[in-house]
């Protein structure tokens, strides 16, 4: 007999596949490993004590064993199952694309706290009564920021002056604010005051504060119109979610 090694996560649940009769494969982003696959065994009976803790967005303290190939679930404590976002469409769905983000940009197996953290506190946002928009562009302005992609949003990308809110530029490619001068020359895109502002203060609250913020609809407009497609050219191929997406 293998002796086999088992192991505890914080975890979330952000993607799964149905496997033969009653399994799954669960996709986890973990606080201690990063992403990794595992199944889970018996998970779609009704009696299952997996469930709860493996459903969709699912905070679990979980218990892995390192299987041939994937590794194994054998145990999950639901630590919060955010009821609020599953039962509410417009949540649903961004959470989804949090999840769906996060999927997207880590690779397996690497350990990044503050981006397990920043998961879990989106969703914690979303689950309470935090505005979807607002924390969303938040979340993406924060993910790409901590994983070193931007936007800049305090010095103009093109010659490195400080950027006031007026005259202002934003680049999807150069990678973020421009002053008048670069702006007019190259491809840059106009961003009005309240937005620049806003992308700022999204950029340097904390998420719990976001939370208790919600953006006015002319400014979430133009964030949305200037983040996705900044998000997009980051990524390797456009996330499903976010044509669920309501900025
Ligand atoms: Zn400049």
């Amino acid at each position: 007999m293998r002796r086999v090694r088992a192991y505890r996560v914080s975890s979330l649940a952000i993607r799964h596949r149905n496997l033969g009769e009653a399994d799954r494969i669960v996709v986890l982003y973990t606080r201690e490993r990063g992403k990794l696959s595992a199944v889970a065994k018996g998970v779609r009976r009704t009696r299952s004590k997996l469930a709860g803790g493996l459903q969709l967005f699912s905070h679990a303290r979980v218990q892995l064993a390192a299987g041939r190939s994937l590794e194994i679930v054998t145990q999950a404590q639901p630590v919060h199952l955010f009821y609020h976002v599953r039962e509410d469409l417009q949540r649903y769905a961004h959470a989804s694309y949090a999840a769906e983000l996060v999927d997207v940009m880590v690779e397996d197996q690497a350990a990044d706290p503050a981006l397990f953290d920043l998961l879990l506190s989106v969703l914690q946002g979303l689950d309470e009564e935090g505005d979807p928009p607002t924390l969303i562009q938040g979340f993406q302005l924060k993910v790409l920021g901590h994983l070193g992609h931007g936007p800049e949003v305090e010095s103009c990308v093109g010659c490195g002056t400080r950027v006031g809110t007026r005259g202002a530029g934003f680049s999807v490619a150069e990678g973020g604010v421009m002053c008048e001068r670069c702006g007019g020359s190259r491809t840059a895109a106009r961003v009005t005051p309240a937005a620049l502002q806003a992308m700022r203060d999204l950029v340097e609250l904390p998420m719990e504060e976001l939370a208790r913020r919600r953006l006015t609809g002319s400014v979430r407009e133009e964030l949305g119109r200037l983040l996705q497609p900044f998000v997009e050219y980051r990524l390797p191929w456009p996330l499903r979610s976010a044509e669920f997406l309501e900025m």
